[in-house]
């Protein structure tokens, strides 16, 4: 083994490292993130991605980028999950060849690959990884919570969940046996519009997982300890829990969408703690009658706001046309700001923000936690479930809208984070939080630690 230990304490190794992030927008950040993190340790980075949705290479001068070549799915809207659940199908289908192909043309010019390191989404590529005798460590983009929920899914085809659900049970509260805290009226949406669809692909990311050598988590031992004995009995690799990846380089930018920071001169000008930030990623969308009920609730709640509609978010439209008459023109005096794509992290940092009512994807959740800012829960598909779940019953640093849009409740919701006593205790809760995520980090705190692990594994293989 080729290796140095300079006088910081970084191993240099001539080991490489292959990254395949997937590429949408919640994937591809926080693999670039690991990335940069695994890089700071020594290993060089090759990162192979689809021309669709390529990183830009120009922020990471310090990487070697290999396009997958004849890869399709650029044709595919991901409006939808229904696009989502065939994308992953298309891309593993399509990319297992060329996958091979850059990966034994590594191998050939013994460029040092130590392992691969992959998104769980790519659930086919193992058998490349096993042909080619290289070591395949899973990286899962989600928390564990999360990802046993996924794995529960043939419990839940047993418990004959496949099925529409009544609208009583769309209103239960009671909880999903085996599955806490998830609650049976959460799991239509768990499931999304297409149970078959959507879990097939749960269990083949799972099963994808088993054999892997190791598995990186963008998550801390602290927040999810409950689930680990779970995780560990049930999926005995070696797991390195490693998050928060985002805190490691703060100001590292890896988005693919441009950013508008007008927004931050603003927000320096907002009362502090007064601004709800409200944001619902990458990928969900709503009905136009959502999107309207949405709007009112935020101008009845008379709270500042900011606010990101991405550009196609709302079914029907291009970007804010169905806002009411006169809307634009009452947020204009102040109240409110509106923009395409935000810096959400400066966002969240920033001292006027009192809330962040978010879709409760995994990395928003873990953001928002990291600046101990607590949420509005709004989750639309597969992992937000768990994660929302988690956010407003487990660590009760947030509270759910229950009754999906309606401008009466997001009114109250709103009022209930971000004025009421209620909302100071969730804040005490989430600075909680927030501290030991920073502890974590430290030498000789629980992520640290697992890097260091994780470092040793990855020089052994
Ligand atoms: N994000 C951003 N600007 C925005 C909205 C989101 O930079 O206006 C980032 C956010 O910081 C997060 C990612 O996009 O890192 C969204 O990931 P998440 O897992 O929360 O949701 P997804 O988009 O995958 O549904």
């Amino acid at each position: 083994m080729d290796l140095t230990i300079t006088g910081t304490g970084t191993v240099q190794t001539s080991r490489v490292v292959v990254m395949l992030p997937y590429p949408l927008e919640g994937h591809i950040n926080p693999m670039l993130q690991l990335a940069n993190i695994l890089h700071s340790k020594g290993f060089s980075i090759t990162v192979l991605h689809t021309r669709f949705n390529a990183p830009n290479p120009t922020n990471h001068p310090h990487f070697n980028f290999i396009p997958i070549p004849g890869v399709a799915g650029d044709d595919l809207p991901v409006s939808d999950t229904g696009n989502l659940i065939r994308l992953m199908h298309v891309l593993n289908d399509e990319c297992l060849g060329p996958v091979r192909d850059c990966l034994e043309r590594l191998l050939s010019e013994d460029a040092g690959v130590a392992c691969f390191v992959t998104d769980a989404q790519w659930f086919a590529v193992q058998k490349v990884a096993d042909g080619l005798k290289v070591p395949r460590v899973v990286y899962w983009t989600s928390s564990v919570s999360a990802f046993l929920s996924f794995s529960a899914v043939p419990l839940l085809r047993h418990m004959g969940c496949f099925r529409r659900f009544s609208d009583e049970e769309k209103k239960s509260e009671a909880l999903v046996t085996g599955l806490e805290p998830l609650k049976v009226r959460d799991l239509s949406k768990f499931l999304t519009s297409d149970p078959e669809g959507a879990s097939k692909l749960m269990e083949l990311m799972v099963q994808g997982m088993k054999p892997a050598q190791a598995v990186i988590w963008n998550t801390f031992k602290e927040l999810e300890e409950l689930q680990l004995v779970n995780l560990h009995r049930d999926f005995p690799n070696r797991h390195f829990l490693i998050g928060p990846f985002h805190k490691y380089f703060p100001a590292l930018s890896t988005s693919l969408l441009t950013r508008d920071e007008n927004c931050i001169s603003w927000l320096d000008k907002q009362a502090p703690k007064s601004v709800l930030y409200v944001s619902f990623g990458s990928l969900a969308g709503v009905e136009e009658s959502q999107f309207l009920e949405i709007a009112w609730g935020l101008a009845n709640s008379k709270q500042p706001f900011l606010w990101v509609v991405r550009p196609g978010s709302v079914k029907g439209s291009e970007w804010l046309e169905p806002l009411p008459d006169g809307f634009l023109e009452r947020i204009a005096e102040g109240r409110g700001y509106i923009v395409k794509w935000a810096p959400q992290r400066k966002i969240l940092a920033h001292h006027s923000i009192g809330g962040f009512w978010t879709h409760s994807g995994w990395n928003s959740t873990l953001e928002s936690v990291c600046e101990g800012v607590p949420m509005i829960c709004s989750p639309s598909f597969g992992d937000q479930l768990p994660n929302a779940r988690n956010v407003s019953d487990v660590w009760k640093i947030g509270v759910e809208l229950r009754n999906g849009f309606e401008r009466g409740e997001i009114e109250s919701v709103i009022k209930r984070v971000m004025v009421d006593e209620d909302g100071l205790e969730m804040k005490d809760r989430i600075m909680n939080l927030k501290e030991k995520a920073n502890l974590c980090l430290k030498k000789g705190g629980s992520s640290y630690s697992s890097l260091e692990d994780l470092v040793k594994f990855i020089l052994s293989c």
